[in-house]
């Protein structure tokens, strides 16, 4: 029997936790801010920024929200972001990506005060992850881990595969996963679109983790009997429903389960997981910026 790591009931213990941590602020005079801003009108970032928003709501966090016209110089997001350096009453931002094409991300994460960067983009925050001194762990990556963790997945001295090399997802996880800590110790292969025999790698790994952005390009013919398979894809393909479409991960998920002791579903796996480690993200930078010490899940 494979079990369903069922992402959306750890992501619900999460908020759970947080809002007690929220709730210790608030009464210590400190309600924990998060700030969103959205530059240009695209419509997945607007439904993703709104749901950050609806998550802020539930659990006490006070959300703010600022959008910038996509047609304006960079300069204007700029300025926002300066703002939100500035202001006291918000411990954390984001700047929802993409950015329309003639703003510079890299620029606009090297403006973030490294302090209230939670999604934990900035030069700065990389290095300390890095170093294995994580200020804040991107969120992806860290509902990853914290998904094997409730599954009681240990992953040292395990053989863990990642497939996909981005800056938000493949890569900090391979770092955090190397880290010499108990949520780490594992012997990472980091794989990507120029990687021969990937077949190889996964078949190789105790755990495989898909992040490429490909619809089901891992099925379970490629996976070791007994493999834990953590799925963060998330894709659209044309499908005969009421949208014209369903979400797929990058796992194909019935003869994954053939092969798989555990794995995540999607939807409701790493998704909701990625909402909350936002939340506790924002729950850490006030906790640090006050010096109001809180229990963190
Ligand atoms: P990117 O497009 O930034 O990176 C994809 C990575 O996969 C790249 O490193 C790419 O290689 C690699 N890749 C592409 N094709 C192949 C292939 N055929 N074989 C092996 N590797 C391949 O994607 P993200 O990291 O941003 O996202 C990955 C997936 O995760 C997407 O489906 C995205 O929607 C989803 N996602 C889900 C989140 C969640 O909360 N559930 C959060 C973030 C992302 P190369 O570097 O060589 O181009």
């Amino acid at each position: 029997m494979t079990e369903i790591i069922d992402g959306e009931a750890v992501a619900s213990e999460i908020r759970d936790d947080l809002t007690d941590a929220i709730e210790t602020l608030t009464a210590e005079g400190t309600r924990p801010g998060l700030a969103t801003v959205l530059m240009g009108d695209d419509p997945a970032s607007e439904t993703y920024v709104n749901m950050k928003q609806r998550d802020c709501e539930e659990v006490g966090i006070e959300g703010i929200h600022v959008d910038v016209d996509g047609d304006a110089p960079p300069e204007e997001l700029y300025e926002t972001i300066a703002d939100l350096n500035d202001d006291p009453e918000v411990h954390g931002y984001i700047v929802q990506a993409p950015v329309p094409d003639h703003v510079e991300y890299r620029e606009v994460i090297r403006r973030v005060d490294p302090a209230k960067d939670v999604d934990g983009f900035h030069p700065e925050n990389v290095g300390r992850l890095v170093a294995g001194d994580a200020r804040f762990r991107p969120c992806t990556p860290h509902g990853v881990q914290k998904l094997l963790e409730a599954a009681d997945v240990e992953t040292e001295g395990k053989d863990v595969t990642i497939v996909g090399r981005s800056d938000i997802v493949g890569k900090p996880l391979a770092n955090l996963l190397i880290q010499k800590a108990e949520d780490g110790n594992a012997t990472v292969t980091v794989c990507h679109s120029r990687t021969e025999g990937l077949e190889e790698k996964t078949k190789a790994a105790d755990v495989v983790v898909a992040a490429c952005g490909v619809p089901e390009l891992i099925d379970g013919s490629m996976l070791s009997e007994g493999a834990v398979v953590i799925d963060v894809g998330v894709n659209r393909v044309d499908a005969d429903t009421e949208k014209g479409y369903e979400l797929v991960g990058d796992v194909e998920f019935e003869s994954a389960t053939e092969n798989a002791s555990a794995i995540t579903p999607v939807p409701g796996g790493v998704g909701p997981m990625t909402r909350a480690m936002l939340l506790y993200n924002t729950v850490t930078a006030a906790s640090e910026q006050t010096g109001i010490d809180v229990e963190l899940p």
